[in-house]
């Protein structure tokens, strides 16, 4: 094959070459160690010797003027590749980013976790009693006669003649005081039910119950850490004033008023202008509790009390029919996102 064909063909196939494999074979047709310009150059022993030198220059011209062809030619599909690349992984950074939403606490729970913080605090621990209960630990042994009027002060859901659906978290005091000796200091949170509905009471809802048994309680420790609570969980100028009130389980009994965290105690529609709302009831253990589960009441005395959990949420919150709480509309729900 003579010098100018092999230009030739060189010329024309190189500019069919479009990527980096098919550049690689073209080298190797052309100017690898088999390739036919190194061919050129093995010729030479075949010429006769006065034109071996006139011969070795013209392939030697010939593989530098290959050589500078290839050159620009890697160059040129380099350049492309990148480019393509650059095109394949391209980022528009204008396209709307893919949000992923985080989730939040229910306000129920935000609220139960700080109730429990604050008395965590003061050294409670947490106890947890069954939602179906019996009537022994639910009324009898709580001083709730068979025929005292107090059961009518609560709509039961019966389940048997003895069993229910406990419609308070008291009877977590009576295993709380079965299963250990005094001194107790505890909160008994979950779910009670009734059969009552309407803007501030729904068939369940939730209480935190709080127990102290020790000697020497008073109504006054009571008072300090229940005024302790609400100004942890309202405000620092809240203040608590306590009405005698009736529980069969308590004697004495109090309903625990805040001072309206709206107005300041002015009177205002939060407070229906009493200056006061009533967020919890409580008392000093009726001696027949403490008896009805062995505890000498001559030596001891407790305290109790009990938070409705949803009521709490909806003074701090400002919510105003219970409802809201329950029906997990994810829009009400997002506005207690942290
Ligand atoms: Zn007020």
């Amino acid at each position: 094959m003579n010098m100018d064909s092999i230009k030739n063909d060189y010329q024309a196939e190189l500019a069919l070459v479009e990527d980096a494999q098919m550049l690689s074979a073209f080298w190797a047709k052309y100017l690898g160690k088999t390739g036919l310009i190194q061919g050129l150059m093995n010729e030479i022993r075949n010429i006769p010797k006065e034109e071996k030198k006139a011969y070795g220059q013209a392939v030697n011209e010939v593989k530098t003027w290959a050589q500078g062809l290839y050159d620009e030619k890697k160059e040129e599909i380099g350049c492309k590749e990148m480019a393509a690349r650059y095109e394949r992984e391209k980022v528009d950074v204008t396209l709307p980013a893919k949000f992923t939403e985080a989730g939040n606490l229910h306000p129920l729970t935000s609220i139960k976790n700080e109730m429990i913080n604050v008395f965590a605090g003061m050294g409670f621990d947490i106890f947890e009693g069954p939602e179906i209960e019996d009537d022994d630990h639910n009324f009898t042994r709580l001083n709730v006669l068979k025929d005292h009027p107090s059961r009518d002060m609560q709509d039961t859901f019966w389940l048997t003649e003895d069993l229910l659906l406990r419609t308070h978290t008291s009877p977590g005091q009576i295993r709380v005081m079965d299963a250990k000796k005094p001194p107790i200091k505890v909160l008994v949170p979950g779910k009670v039910f009734r059969s009552d509905s309407d803007a501030t009471h729904s068939p369940m809802f939730s209480q935190m119950e709080g127990l102290v048994v020790d000697e020497h309680i008073t109504l006054c420790d009571l008072q300090g850490m229940l005024d302790q609570f609400v100004k942890a969980l309202f405000s620092d100028e809240a203040k608590t004033r306590l009405r005698p009130s009736y529980f069969p389980f308590t004697e004495p009994s109090v309903e625990v008023d805040v001072s309206c965290f709206k107005c300041g105690g002015k009177g205002c529609s939060l407070c229906k202008g009493t200056g006061w709302i009533e967020v919890l009831g409580g008392g000093i253990v009726n001696n027949k509790v403490l008896e009805n589960c062995n505890i000498d009441s001559s030596k001891y005395s407790g305290l109790a009390f009990g938070i409705g959990i949803e009521r709490i949420a909806m003074l701090k919150y400002g919510i105003n029919h219970m409802g809201k709480l329950f029906e997990n509309d994810i829009e009400f729900l997002k506005q207690f996102k942290a």
